[in-house]
């Protein structure tokens, strides 16, 4: 439903639950973040209005002062970070199924608007890989897909910068079906935030080293208004400091830039 994702220089989280809010307008039935915070990633998620994350966040970094959760306005300190409302399609509006989804070792998190039509078959068949499913949705096996493509990345010589995230996204990409915006975080690639899209919006809000994706300009407008709105099938790296486009296949694409000269 609603899609936030910072790289820069700023503690991301406050700037994604920020985000997070302009779009509650749109309704849903879950809130989640990820951020990568000294090559961890800390993901929370809950069930119901942004409020019942935030009281879970706040509570987090209460318990433990020295964890990524704390800071000293209590919501994190990483600067990379993602953000999601969910709409359910696949899987009742539980915590389990509110994203951000996680891969197993803990380190890859992915956010989804849409629908993977063919997640029947790619859950099957990681099932018959040995992979345990923790969720209902979806969205799960691209998370699950993700972190296989990475491992596989890695394992062939690709080093860990913001590009192998890319990378990996278009390998997921080339087989997913159906309508989707895809955000995903890496522990292992600090700093960078990839985005893609088919059939769905995704729009790039263009800062002073820093950068935004949400699936609406509302969420990052009070940040900037210089914005690209990607094209169809195109996947988009974001740090800080750079804007990278291609379309699933890695040749280089670009979006429409625009302006966003209406009032907020
Ligand atoms: N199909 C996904 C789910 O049910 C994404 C829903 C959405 O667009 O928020 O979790």
């Amino acid at each position: 439903c609603g899609i936030v994702g910072y790289a820069g220089a700023r503690p991301a989280l406050g700037i994604v639950l920020d985000g997070l809010r302009r779009l509650e307008y749109r309704g849903y039935d879950s809130a989640g973040v990820a951020v990568v915070c000294d090559g961890q990633l800390l993901t929370e998620k809950k069930a119901g209005k942004l409020a019942n994350l935030e009281k879970v966040l706040s509570e987090r970094a209460a318990e433990d002062p020295t964890s990524c959760a704390a800071s000293p306005i209590g919501i994190g300190d990483g600067t990379t970070g993602i953000g999601h409302t969910r709409w359910a399609t696949h899987g009742g509006p539980t915590d389990r199924n509110a994203h951000p989804h996680v891969a197993p070792d803990g380190r890859v998190a992915v956010i989804h608007n849409g629908i993977i039509e063919n997640f029947a078959k790619l859950r099957a068949e990681l099932e018959a890989d040995g992979v345990q499913f923790t969720s209902d949705t979806d969205t799960e096996c691209v998370a699950h897909l993700l972190s296989a493509a990475l491992t596989e990345l890695r394992a062939a010589g690709q080093p860990d910068a913001p590009q192998l995230l890319a990378a990996a996204m278009r390998v997921v990409c080339q087989r997913l079906e159906g309508a989707f915006t895809l955000l995903a975080v890496d522990a292992g690639v600090p700093g960078a935030v990839v985005g893609a899209r088919r059939n769905s919006p995704l729009v790039v809000g263009r800062g002073q080293g820093e950068n935004y994706l949400a699936s609406d300009v509302a969420a990052f407008i009070e940040h900037t208004r210089d914005a690209v709105e990607l094209g169809q099938d195109q996947i988009v790296l974001i740090t800080g400091d750079t804007i990278e486009i291609t379309d699933f296949d890695g040749q280089p694409a670009s979006g429409k830039d625009f302006h966003i000269d209406w009032d907020s």
